[in-house]
């Protein structure tokens, strides 16, 4: 039987960047996921906020062109708040190439990386698959997305807030649209969410996202409701995509660590309650993961395990949950065009400059800083640039 130092399950964006991070300080790191393809199956739109483009090099090559507007739409699709940024304030990522980068980059510090492997369990370090031989792990990375059975398996905190997204993506005839960030407050389509489209001169993506028991057409009738008349909509020039998804919204779980393993990126519940954003957090999560998790293995002291405390990141989400709070208590199209009004005053534009534009970000990575309550990012990810 083989024997792993540590076993990541799951090849996302968190996963993949621990395994990376653990490989390089010299660990026997093995990644699996159920997916056959990392390109297929994808469940993000891939929105990089400046905070994370400005803290990670993600190669130029993998994202699209900036995106500066941002138009904000009541249920009447009247008169939309319009946000304008002088800089580039997104920028949508080929997410499949992202995923490869990602793999090549886990694979060439040392990392396996095994597709099409579904982990089906584990007890006292044993680790099962549906499909493959098991394996022996000192500790096991949880990167296992929303629904996390590596959590529930090592008797982890799990999630159980969540909001379910599902859009579709296709490319556009280049130079017939103007790149901006549509977003619908409209609690008929987007129940405590958004609908969007985003389209930055050379994709569209047209989405919704709400709380399942509140879209009780279902979602993917949902979604064709508002593709057909989204506000920025621009017709398809190639292929459509569909993609979907859970996503975490309770904030990140307080308990993530065990001597037998920890949690990341979804499954650590490091989503932004208020935004919904989680691609920033798996990377910046990642860095102290992958810190806390290597120092233990290399002196098996039980005390580090504390540095990874979910408590002292979710005390940094305070505003934000609260602020969820008053997104989901938006049930009615009436609350919406309130809402809407509500933030065309000069305080309510502040306020959502500070949300779309702002320069908040999941709290640092690095031993101790969680605590320390500095946002701030470890010198090895501003060395190692995104993946
Ligand atoms: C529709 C939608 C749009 C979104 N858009 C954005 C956005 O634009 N910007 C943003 O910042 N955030 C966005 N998010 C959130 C963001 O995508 C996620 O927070 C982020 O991708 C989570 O990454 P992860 O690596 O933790 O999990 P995932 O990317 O979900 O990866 C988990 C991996 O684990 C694998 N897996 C699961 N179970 C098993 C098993 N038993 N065995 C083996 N493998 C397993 C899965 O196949 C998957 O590859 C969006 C979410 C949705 C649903």
């Amino acid at each position: 039987m083989q024997t792993v130092d540590v076993l990541v399950v799951g090849a996302g964006l968190a996963g993949l960047r621990t395994a990376r991070l653990l490989a390089r300080r010299e660990l026997n790191v093995m990644v699996v996921d159920r997916r056959r393809s990392l390109s297929a199956g994808i469940r993000t739109t891939g929105i990089f906020v400046r905070r994370t483009l400005d803290d990670f090099d993600l190669p130029e090559h993998l994202l699209g062109p900036g995106v500066r507007d941002v138009l904000l739409y009541p249920p009447s699709r009247r008169a939309p708040i319009r946000l304008t940024s002088d800089r580039d304030e997104y920028r949508v990522a080929d997410m499949a190439a992202v995923y490869e980068h990602a793999h090549r980059a886990a694979e060439s510090a040392g990392a396996r990386v095994l597709l099409g492997v579904r982990y089906a369990g584990a007890s006292k370090g044993l680790a099962r698959f549906a499909d493959a031989e098991p394996v022996t792990a000192r500790f096991i990375v949880g990167a296992d997305g929303a629904r996390s059975r590596v959590a529930r398996d090592l008797g982890l905190d799990v999630n159980r807030r969540f909001l379910v997204g599902a859009e579709i993506v296709h490319p556009i005839a280049p130079g017939t649209t103007t790149p901006a960030f549509h977003c619908v407050l409209d609690p008929r389509v987007a129940p405590g969410y958004l609908g969007w489209v985003i389209d930055d001169g050379r994709h569209a993506h047209v989405g919704v996202a709400g709380y399942p028991d509140a879209m009780r057409a279902g979602i993917r009738h949902l979604l064709d409701d508002f593709a057909a008349d989204a506000p920025g909509r621009a017709a398809p020039a190639g292929p459509v995509e569909r993609r979907g998804g859970p996503i975490p919204v309770g904030g990140v779980l307080r308990r993530l660590v065990c001597p037998e393993g920890l949690l990341v990126g979804d499954a650590a519940g490091a989503v932004s309650p208020l935004t919904a954003g989680g691609l920033d957090p798996c990377l910046r999560m990642s860095e102290l993961a992958a810190s806390v998790a290597a120092g233990y293995l290399r002196t098996g002291d039980q005390r580090m395990l504390s540095q990874y405390d979910g408590g002292a990141l979710r005390a940094r989400f305070r505003g934000r949950l609260l602020l969820r709070r008053v997104f989901a208590g938006i049930r009615s199209p009436a609350m919406a065009e309130a809402a809407v009004r509500a933030l065309r005053g000069r305080a309510g534009r502040a306020l959502a400059a500070r949300i779309l534009f702002g320069d908040g970000s999941f709290p640092a990575a690095g031993p101790g800083r969680a605590n320390a309550g500095k946002v701030g990012l470890g010198d090895e990810a501003r060395r190692e640039g995104l993946v």
